[in-house]
């Protein structure tokens, strides 16, 4: 039998995009391309009858997008159908729709023609845009454009294809994605699009595997191809072997298999056999994944990663929105508590025009960006304290590397906090500030944090990134991008002993908190908490469940006086053989 990386990760059939969305699907691929617009230009003598098609055709759009968001509401959250509800807006604006009749009566050619061309000059300035975030609603305004064109030249909206295929298309619009989805498809590739793309916040929200921005998808796969879409690796294998076949038809199975009996352990507290009971919490990138902390059995939301409003919704709200967003997020979650992590804007996240940096990720992020705006960061530490009446908020700061800029943070929030007394505002004043250990000069020094704030959360995404020096998202050097190294292990050890030495609750937040081999470890070397993504945390709980914590504890000492990673691999893997617990990485 030939190694995974054999059949897998060096395989030469293999497209490499970004993966959107979990799940691993196989099936036959269907080429979705878009029919190609052909537009005509050619003069018109009666304007009012040209008017009154544009207007029909506006109507029968409306229609349409309307018929489109009543789905969307039923098949997902209202954040997520809002999606529509925006592109339904467009097609109210009023100054788009003045200048497009006012074009067509004084230019007398065909309203396609000034369509197309009002709508394109709107996406040009999207597509130009430096925010990946403008550049993905630029393809969603395409849609419209397309939906008014088509009910002009009086063409069927065609939105059905076979039953249970994998689509592959350049790009999928929101509307593409979610009826789609009613015809039961596998999943989604494309050619375009990354993370925020509304076809890949759909395609997570509907639990559909997908993965994008592979760039040339459509060019190597051929309609009716077996393919394999990895929605958790971001992988497509094209025309498998069968011996891929067997190995990914293993993992289909092994998935299964693992979420048998699950479900009756979402009331169950995640406690080592020996009684040691740890807090097991749920990331939240986007808010359509609120509800599943809900079913999730999560104890509360251990990282919410506020930058996300800003890729959902282009800008910065202002204070009355953001206590919205906030106050709805607390409610919602009540009893539980949630910590939210203020933006950490910058790095590969969302980033502002007006710095240009070549090398974002030591540059302007996080906290280093909200110390330089101190206004933006004022207004979301208002926003933050005003939702946190019910006393089930806490505060987050990413990417410290000094006390410096702890102390300078803690002052900005004693005065949001002495200024919305003054206008005697109700917040939660005892609000637990914590951080963020994800840079190695404040994982060095962390004691002298501990003392200062009520609370550590490790993010090893990053911190592993910068212990190694090596770019998290680079596939080039992602065999250096080790979290079993002993240099990550000891680093989050020396954590440990220094928020139990102030006495304030340590969690891990990061990517290696979901990696289930790692979870006897990181439960040894005593973390309180774990946060992770929600469709994870039933499966940790398993794994919790059937160790003694004194055991892991054994095996975290062991680990600590190990020189490699591959020494350290190989005791954890002992550990799950000789505790007979199920090993999964990642859960697949
Ligand atoms: C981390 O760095 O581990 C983390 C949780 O933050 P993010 O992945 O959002 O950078
Ligand atoms: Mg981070």
């Amino acid at each position: 039998m030939k190694s995974f990386k054999d059949l897998y990760k060096n395989s030469d059939n293999k497209i490499t995009g970004i993966a959107a969305a979990p799940g691993i699907v196989i099936g036959k691929a269907y080429l979705f391309s878009k029919e190609k617009l052909d537009i005509n230009k050619s003069p018109i003598t009666d304007i009012d009858e040209a008017i009154k098609n544009f207007r029909e055709a506006l109507k029968q759009s409306k229609k349409e997008l309307n018929k489109i968001f009543g789905i969307a509401r039923e098949k997902m959250d209202e954040v997520r159908a809002a999606i529509f509800e925006a592109q339904l807006m467009i097609l109210d604006d009023p100054i788009l729709l003045q200048n497009i009749e006012k074009r067509i009566s004084d230019e007398r050619v065909q309203p396609e023609f000034i369509v197309s061309n009002e709508i394109s000059r709107y996406q040009e300035l999207m597509i130009i845009s430096h925010e990946s975030y403008m550049k993905e609603r630029a393809e969603d305004i395409e849609d419209i454009k397309r939906r008014i064109i088509r009910n002009l030249q009086k063409k069927r909206w065609q939105s059905k294809i076979e039953k249970d295929l994998i689509v592959v298309s350049e790009s999928l619009t929101p509307a593409d994605t979610l009826l789609f989805s009613r015809q039961e498809t596998r999943g989604f590739v494309t050619d375009h699009g990354g993370l925020t793309s509304h076809a890949a916040i759909i395609s997570r929200s509907l639990n559909i595997p997908a993965v994008v921005g592979t760039h040339d998808a459509t060019q190597l796969i051929k309609e009716g191809d077996t393919i394999i879409v990895d929605g958790f690796n971001g992988y497509i294998i094209t025309d498998p072997t069968e011996e891929q076949l067997v190995f990914f038809k293993e993992k289909q199975n092994k998935l299964l298999e693992l979420q048998k009996g699950l479900e009756e352990l979402k009331d169950r507290p995640a406690i080592t056999k020996d009684g040691r009971e740890i807090n097991l919490e749920a990331n939240v990138d986007v808010t359509g994944e609120i509800d599943m902390v809900i079913t999730s059995g999560a104890k509360g939301i251990g990282l919410y990663r506020s930058e996300q409003i800003l890729n959902e919704l282009g800008a910065f709200p202002d204070e009355e929105e953001q206590t919205m967003i906030y106050s709805k997020l607390a409610s919602r979650i009540y009893p539980r508590s949630c910590t939210i992590r203020v933006f950490d804007i910058g790095g590969d996240k969302f980033r502002l025009v007006k710095y240009k940096e070549p090398n974002p990720f030591l540059g302007l992020r996080g906290i280093r960006f909200l110390l330089e705006n101190v206004s933006l960061f004022k207004t979301q530490i208002k926003a933050v304290l005003r939702a946190s009446e019910n006393k089930n908020i806490k505060m987050m700061i990413p990417m410290v590397s000094t006390l410096d800029e702890v102390w300078k943070s803690l002052k900005i929030i004693q005065e949001c906090k002495a200024e919305l007394k003054k206008d005697k505002i109700k917040f939660d004043n005892q609000i637990k500030i914590g951080i963020m250990i994800e840079v190695p000069s404040a994982a060095v020094m962390s004691k002298e944090f501990a003392g200062e704030i009520d609370f550590i959360s490790i993010g090893t995404n990053d911190l592993i990134q910068y212990l190694m020096a090596v770019d998290r998202g680079n596939d080039l050097v992602s065999d250096l991008y080790q979290e079993f190294s002993p240099v990550v292990i000891r680093t989050i050890d020396h954590i440990v002993k220094s928020a139990k030495q102030s006495k304030i609750p340590i969690s891990v937040c990061g990517e290696m908190a979901a990696d289930t081999l790692a979870i006897p470890l990181l439960v040894g070397l005593g973390l309180d908490s774990l946060s992770m993504s929600p469709t994870t945390i039933l499966y940790a709980k398993r794994i919790i469940r059937n160790f003694e914590y004194k055991k892991a504890k054994i095996l975290a000492e062991d680990c600590l006086l190990c020189k490699t990673e591959i020494e350290i691999q190989k005791k954890v893997k002992k550990f799950f053989d000789d505790n007979n617990i199920t090993r999964t990485r990642n859960i697949i």
